[in-house]
């Protein structure tokens, strides 16, 4: 064991750092147990993979802070990844970003593309979602709903060309052959952005469809009514798909409170539309309203202020903190700041504060 490794180390959650001479960082870690988890680096048959041994020759010192909670370490953990970048973190910065719904204007004839870092630029993006599945089967089955092309690259329309198959089975108004005008088809990618965008719109859309079904079978157009009835039918299919594409920890703002790593004190952090703001402490004994309150006050002014997607570099707060939401917030409490007024939110935190024995 080095000498430069600390020996107060506390079997508690935390962040720990190794750096080289003269303070760079090369690794940020953290875990529940920091004195377990530095030590095990130097235990046994010493580090696991060369890049490790590599890190660890370099290292001369390990900075920490303990934590009252996992979750406040992995945030911490994440803050100063970004910040300072060490060498050694390459895995976890590729890990916490997320998957984007995009259709890129650009393009005159878009198709719908899943997509981890966005373009800039004309392309309109949706998102950020947690995994890869859940866009990629909306993006199939808004191809299908709204008759878009699926397939690649760019489309010259020529009459002469041959279309593939999902024109001949109705799932593709074919602007590779010319069978759709430019503005038409832009028109089918615009209402499935809209589809996205816009929950109310596939309800109106689905009606005024279910309308157009009813007087092609009132007026004996069997074949217009069957078409149209599939149209809905595929709405319909998309729209049981709806939830798995939702993420309420974006749609809404929440207060977080954790157990602070002082006995007596607690960590408050505001979620706003999946923009994690900054972490407060307060400490239990005082009067801590105001502190709340302001918490609550800026928590209103971001909401405001919250643009529709979330920039890449607010992703990875926003995927760890909605990450610990949908698992059942372990070990914290979580307010819905869209249901409880600021007075409900202090009332209720300062009767139960979530805090470290
Ligand atoms: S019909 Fe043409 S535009 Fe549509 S998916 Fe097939 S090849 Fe692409």
């Amino acid at each position: 064991m080095p000498d430069w490794v600390p020996a107060g180390l506390p079997a508690a959650p935390g962040v720990y750092q190794f750096e080289a001479d003269g303070g760079t960082a090369l690794y940020v870690g953290k875990s529940v147990n920091l004195r377990r988890r530095v030590r095990g680096y130097f235990y046994g048959s010493g580090p696991r993979s060369e890049r490790t041994a590599e890190m660890l020759a370099l290292a001369r010192r390990v900075e920490w802070r303990a934590t009252g909670s996992d979750l406040e370490a992995r945030l911490d953990e994440a803050r100063r990844i970004v910040a300072t970048r060490p060498v050694y973190n390459r895995a976890l910065r590729n890990r916490a970003r997320g998957w984007y719904l995009e259709i890129d204007w650009r393009d005159p004839f878009p198709r719908l593309r899943v997509v981890r870092a966005p373009r800039g630029g004309g392309a309109r993006r949706f998102g950020p979602y947690r995994g890869r599945k859940a866009p990629e089967r909306i993006a199939r089955l808004l191809e299908h709903a709204f008759r878009l092309r699926s397939c690649g690259g760019r489309v010259i329309p020529d009459p002469a060309a041959s279309p593939c198959l999902a024109h001949g089975v109705g799932l593709c108004t074919a602007p590779c052959i010319g069978a759709v005008g430019l503005s038409a088809y832009r028109t089918q990618v615009e209402a499935a952005a809209r589809w996205l965008a816009d929950p109310r719109y596939a309800i109106d859309l689905r009606a005024s469809l279910a309308t157009a079904r009813d007087e092609a079978s009132g007026g004996l157009a069997f074949e217009r009514a069957g078409e149209l009835q599939r149209r809905i039918d595929r709405l319909d299919a998309l729209e049981e798909e709806r939830a798995t594409l939702e993420r309420p920890w974006v749609e809404r703002s929440w207060m977080i409170a954790l157990p602070h790593a002082r006995p007596g004190r607690s960590v408050l952090i505001a979620m706003v539309r999946g923009r994690v703001l900054p972490a407060r402490e307060v400490d239990w004994e005082e009067d801590d309203a105001e502190v709340i309150a302001d918490i609550c006050y800026a928590a209103r002014v971001a909401e405001l202020r919250a643009p529709s997607v979330l920039e890449p570099s607010e992703l990875v707060p926003s995927l760890i903190v909605s990450g610990w939401l949908m698992d059942g917030a372990p070990g914290g409490i979580v307010l819905d700041l869209d249901r409880f007024s600021d007075a409900e939110v202090v009332s209720r935190l300062a009767e139960a504060p979530p805090m470290r024995e």
